[in-house]
């Protein structure tokens, strides 16, 4: 492996974790007129214009692969108490866009989203996949692949995202590692693992699925080097709360062979997801 300063690094094994990145590059005119919140600049930005913002349409369009799936159902369903909080909520026109033909990637998280929607208001799109931004003082519209087009006055857009460069630059497709589903390896590497957002594999990229990978691939370097083969499969596990508000959440669990199955959101749930992130966080620095 070789660094970006030009320094040859020797290994015996090598994980690859480089994560993915938000794209807004490759959807025309977003950077100029619309707003992420995948990244601590983006969100600020948007913190600050929501601040201001006084009404009207607010459109949360979706782009395929990204990291969280979650997260654009999750400031939705904020977006819409926010509105409610600040006494705005009957000026503001609420929408969501999703480029394939329901409103998540997992059909049972699609099937739950749907009256979550419709009980707050929240309009939904489907099969609308963003190809250009066009804009004039704040406000503007999208351009869809489908040849359709959606005004807003603001835009919350997820781009598309990708690998990291240095992987696509080696010509590894969207820098996304070919990694095979259950040992975590890269394809035709025996001694290369992949983790997290980087493989290529059709389950969430998400930081639980990094982190059941994480241990899989910790335990499978130890046994292969004790033992000369891996211990361990990894089935597939994603684990992820899902906030419905600043008050309320739900959560999923599921792996390759079951799928999630959400739960009645409570507010239980959410104080347990703040907890957890507590207690994960306390425990990963060694303090708990
Ligand atoms: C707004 C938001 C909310 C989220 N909420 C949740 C949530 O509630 N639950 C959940 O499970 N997940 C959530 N996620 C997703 C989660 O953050 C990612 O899926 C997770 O961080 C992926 O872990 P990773 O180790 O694969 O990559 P990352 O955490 O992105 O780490 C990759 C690392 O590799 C480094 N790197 C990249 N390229 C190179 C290179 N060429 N050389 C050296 N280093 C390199 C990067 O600098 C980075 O440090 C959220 C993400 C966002 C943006």
């Amino acid at each position: 492996m070789r660094t970006k300063s030009g320094k040859n690094v020797e290994y015996d094994y090598l994980v690859i974790a480089t994560g993915s990145n938000p794209r807004t590059d490759l959807i025309e005119g977003l950077d100029e007129h619309g707003d992420i919140f995948y990244t601590l600049e983006g969100a600020k930005k948007l913190r600050e214009k929501l601040r201001k913002f006084e009404g009207g349409r607010v459109v949360v369009s979706n782009a395929a692969p990204h990291k969280c799936p979650v997260a654009p159902l999750e400031i939705t369903f904020m977006l819409d108490e926010y509105f409610r909080a600040k006494g705005i909520r009957d000026k503001v026109e609420l929408h969501y866009t999703y480029p394939i033909g329901r409103v998540h990637a997992l059909e049972p998280v699609a099937n739950w989203a749907v009256p979550e929607f419709e009980k707050r208001d929240i309009k939904y799109e489907t099969l609308f996949n963003m190809e250009k931004i066009e804009g004039k003082n704040g406000s503007g519209v999208i351009h869809s692949m489908e040849g359709f087009e959606k005004e807003f006055d603001l835009l919350i857009a997820i781009p598309p995202h990708k690998g990291t460069d240095a992987l696509i630059n080696s010509g590894i497709q969207d820098g996304w590692v070919p990694t095979d589903r259950h040992l975590l390896k890269a394809e035709g590497h025996e001694n290369v693992y992949v983790c997290g957002d980087t493989t290529n594999l059709p389950i969430s990229k998400a930081g639980s699925t990094a982190h059941f990978e994480a241990d899989v691939v910790a335990e499978n370097i130890i046994a292969e080097i004790k033992e000369g083969h891996p211990a361990r499969d990894y089935d597939g596990k994603v684990m992820c709360f899902i906030e419905t508000g600043f008050s309320s959440a739900t959560y999923v669990w599921f792996n390759y062979t079951t799928p999630p199955d959400p739960v009645p959101p409570s507010k239980m749930i959410h104080w347990l997801k703040l907890g957890y992130n507590r207690i994960y966080w306390l425990t990963a620095r060694g303090i708990l």
